[in-house]
C-alpha cells in the first residue's frame, strides 16, 4: 500500500498556444504581478492542505518556459499536451495510471486567481459525487444574436457558467477519456457527462476569471495590487528563558553566547514573535495552534520552519507580506553587528525583497527580567495584503 489510493491530485492543464491575449509568449507564461500565470496556479495547489501532488500538462516546446516558471517549486515530472484539450488532459491522467489516485481536480493554468475554499469546496462534494466543478450561476440575461439582430432572448434559469477545478474520482475519469479520444469537447465536465458520470455543480467565484483577452490581464492585475481594502497587521510576542548553553538563535542567526534558550524549538524568540504576527493578520490562531510544542516532531527543529509555514498561508490566500518590524528585548548578547545579517536572513526565508523586513533591539535599562537577564523577549508588527477573494 502507497496510500495513493486516498490521495486528492491536481492536474494544471497548461497545454494551449494562449496567443488570444495578445502577441508575445503564451498566455500561461505571461507575468501576473511579478509571478508567471502558470507559477500562481500551481502554487494554488501545491499550497492546499487537500491536495497531496501537483502535475502540469505543458507543450513540448514550452519545456524552458515551464521550467523557468515552476523554478523552485515541487511538482511531479510534466505530462505533455496533444493536439486537443481533451487529448492533453488525457495523457495528463495516463501519467498516474499505475498509482490510481482517489480523486483527481484538473483546473485550467488560466485560472490562477482560485481560492483556497472554492478547492476545498469541489474536494469536499467529491465524497458525495464522482464529479464536481466550480461554476457560477448565469446572471447576464442571454441573447442569442442572428444577422438581422436579436433572434431570442435565452431563459437564464437554471444555467451556470462552468469554471475549474473540475474533479472527478481518479478510476471514472480516466475510463471517460480513454473513451473519448478524438473528441472536441471543451472541459471535462462534457466527458464525464458523454460517460454518464454524475458531476455536481459546486458554488465557485466571480474573481476565479479565466484570463483569456488582454483585458482579463488588466482586470487580475488590478485585483493583484494591493489597496487599503485587503491591508492587514498582526502582532507577536515571545519571551525565552535564558539556561545552560553556548549559543542562542536570534531572528535565524546562531550567536555565541554564555548562555542558551530554553524552548522546544531551537528557541528563536524573534521568529517565533514575527511568525505570531504574521498569524495574527490573518486572523489564524498562532505558532501553538499550528505547531503544538506537544507534538515531538517539534523538538529541537529551526523556527524557519515555522516562519516559513506562516509565510506560505500567506501566499496560499494569494497575499503578500509588505513589511514586519522585529523588536528582541535583552541586555546581551549585543545584537547591533548582527542586525543587517538577521534582516536579510528573514527576508531569505520568507522569499521577500530586501528592505522589506526591519530588525532592531532594545534593552529594558536593566529593568524587569530582561533587565535581570532572566531571558529574551521579542515582539513584532506584520503588515500584509490580501486580495478581495473568497
Ligand atoms: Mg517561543
Amino acid at each position: 500500500m502507497t496510500g495513493a489510493q486516498n490521495q486528492t491530485v491536481a492536474l494544471i492543464v497548461a497545454g494551449g498556444e494562449g496567443t488570444r491575449a495578445g502577441p508575445g509568449i503564451a498566455k500561461q507564461y505571461r507575468m501576473l504581478n511579478g509571478q508567471p500565470v502558470l507559477r500562481r496556479s500551481v502554487e494554488a495547489y501545491l499550497n492546499h492542505p487537500g491536495v497531496h501532488s501537483v502535475r502540469a500538462v505543458i507543450r513540448p516546446e514550452h519545456r524552458d518556459l515551464y521550467e523557468s516558471a515552476i523554478h523552485g517549486l515541487k511538482l511531479l515530472p510534466p505530462a505533455f499536451a496533444g493536439p486537443t484539450r481533451q487529448a492533453s488532459v488525457h495523457s495528463g491522467l495516463e501519467a498516474w495510471a499505475d498509482e490510481r489516485p482517489a480523486k483527481v481536480l484538473i483546473h485550467d493554468a488560466a485560472r490562477p486567481l482560485v481560492s483556497a475554499d472554492v478547492i476545498a469546496r469541489v474536494i469536499a462534494a467529491l465524497d458525495q459525487s464522482p464529479g464536481a466543478m466550480a461554476a457560477i450561476p448565469v446572471a447576464d440575461t442571454l441573447k442569442r444574436p442572428g444577422a438581422d439582430g436579436i433572434l431570442e432572448t435565452v431563459p437564464r434559469a437554471g444555467l451556470w457558467r462552468a469554471q475549474t477545478p473540475q474533479g472527478f474520482h481518479f478510476n471514472a475519469i480516466l475510463a471517460a477519456h480513454r473513451a473519448a479520444t478524438g473528441s472536441e469537447l471543451t472541459d471535462d465536465a462534457a466527458i464525464a457527462e458523454r460517460a454518464g458520470i454524475p458531476v455536481a455543480p459546486i458554488l465557485g467565484s466571480a474573481l476565479n476569471l479565466k484570463l483569456t483577452e488582454p483585458e482579463d490581464f488588466a482586470m487580475a492585475e488590478q485585483l493583484l495590487t494591493p489597496s487599503p481594502f485587503g491591508l492587514r497587521m498582526g502582532t507577536g510576542f515571545d519571551v525565552h528563558r535564558f539556561g545552560p548553553g553556548d549559543h542562542v538563535w536570534l531572528n535565524g542567526i546562531r550567536i555565541a553566547h554564555d548562555h542558551g534558550l530554553i524552548g522546544h524549538s531551537d528557541a528563536d524568540p524573534g521568529l517565533h514573535a514575527l511568525t505570531d504576527a504574521i498569524l495574527g493578520a490573518l486572523c489564524d490562531g498562532d505558532i501553538g495552534t499550528h505547531f503544538p510544542p506537544t507534538d515531538e516532531r517539534w523538538r529541537g527543529v529551526p523556527s524557519e520552519l515555522f516562519l516559513k509555514h506562516a509565510g506560505s498561508l500567506v501566499s496560499a490566500r494569494g497575499g503578500r507580506i509588505l513589511h514586519a518590524d522585529v523588536t528582541l528585548i535583552c541586555e546581551r548578547p549585543k545584537v547591533a553587528p548582527h542586525r543587517l545579517e538577521m534582516q536579510a536572513r528573514i527576508e531569505n526565508i520568507l522569499s521577500l525583497a530586501a528592505g522589506t523586513i526591519s530588525v532592531k533591539a532594545t534593552t529594558t535599562e536593566g529593568l524587569g527580567f530582561t533587565g535581570r537577564r532572566e531571558g529574551i523577549a521579542a515582539q513584532a508588527a506584520a503588515t500584509l495584503w490580501l486580495p478581495p477573494f473568497e
